[in-house]
C-alpha cells in the first residue's frame, strides 16, 4: 500500500483521538506528510474513528489532488496543506475540537503562559480569526495565528497543532488543551499568575533540545 506507515499513523492517532478526549464525534482530523514524495496521508471526511482503516486514509498532493485511496479526504485538507507547503519545519498536523480549547477560542481569547507546558507550542497560543471550516480563508488564518508556534486556536471551533512528526504534533495538541483546561478553570476562581517571555523562550529552548530522551 502506498505510504503504508503514514496511513497506519493517521489510523492511530485518529483513534488516540477519541481516548484521549481530544474530539466528538468525527471532529478533528489528522495528516502526516512524506517530504521525500511530495505526498501526505489525510484522514478521510466524515468516517468513525473506532472503524478507520489504512486503506480509507487518502494520500494527496500538494495541490490537495487524490494520489491514491478511494475515500473523499478531510474538508480540512487545505488547513493541513498549508503547513506542508509553507513550514518546513512541520511534517504531521493534528486538528481537535477539544472543549477547553473551544471554549477559549469562542471567547476569541489567546492562551497566555501560565504554565511551562505552553512551551509545547510557544510562547503563548494565539486564537485565529474567525473563517468558516474547510475553507482556504480558515487555512490562511490559522496559518497566519500559528506564525513561530506549534499551535493556534481556531474561533469558535477548537484548535490545530502541528510538528516534525505525529507522536509531537499529538503531544502538543494533547498538551494544550491541558493548558486550556487549567487556565479556563483557573479563570473560574481567581487571576492566574502567568509566567515571563524570557521563561517561556528557555523553557521551549530545553523543551526541544533536551527534555524526555534527547
Ligand atoms: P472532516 O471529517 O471532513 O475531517 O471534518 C471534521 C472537522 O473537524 C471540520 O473542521
Ligand atoms: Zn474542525
Amino acid at each position: 500500500m502506498y505510504l503504508e506507515s503514514e496511513r497506519q499513523d493517521v489510523v492511530i492517532y485518529c483513534k488516540k483521538l477519541v481516548t484521549a478526549g481530544l474530539t466528538t464525534g468525527t471532529g478533528g482530523n489528522i495528516s502526516v506528510f512524506n517530504d521525500k514524495a511530495g505526498h501526505f496521508a489525510i484522514s478521510p471526511s466524515g468516517v468513525d474513528y473506532t472503524d478507520m482503516t489504512p486503506e480509507d486514509v487518502v494520500v494527496c498532493d500538494l495541490d490537495g489532488k487524490v494520489v491514491d485511496g478511494s475515500l473523499k479526504p478531510s474538508s480540512e485538507i487545505g488547513l493541513h496543506r498549508v503547513f506542508y507547503r509553507r513550514r518546513p519545519d512541520i511534517k504531521a498536523v493534528v486538528h481537535t475540537h477539544s472543549t477547553y480549547a473551544t471554549v477559549l477560542a469562542t471567547l476569541r481569547e489567546d492562551l497566555p503562559a501560565l504554565s511551562y507546558l505552553i512551551a509545547y507550542a510557544g510562547v503563548n497560543v494565539r486564537c485565529a480569526d474567525y473563517a468558516s471550516y474547510g475553507t482556504e480563508e480558515l487555512a490562511e488564518v490559522t496559518f497566519e495565528a500559528m506564525t513561530d508556534r506549534h499551535c493556534a486556536l481556531m474561533a469558535n471551533h477548537g484548535l490545530v497543532a502541528g510538528d516534525a512528526d505525529i507522536a509531537s504534533a499529538f503531544a502538543v495538541a494533547e498538551q494544550i488543551e491541558h493548558c486550556c483546561e487549567v487556565y479556563v478553570k483557573a479563570r473560574s476562581i481567581g487571576s492566574p499568575v502567568l509566567l515571563s517571555e524570557d521563561e517561556m523562550r528557555r523553557t521551549e529552548k530545553r523543551f526541544r533540545t533536551s527534555y524526555g530522551q534527547k
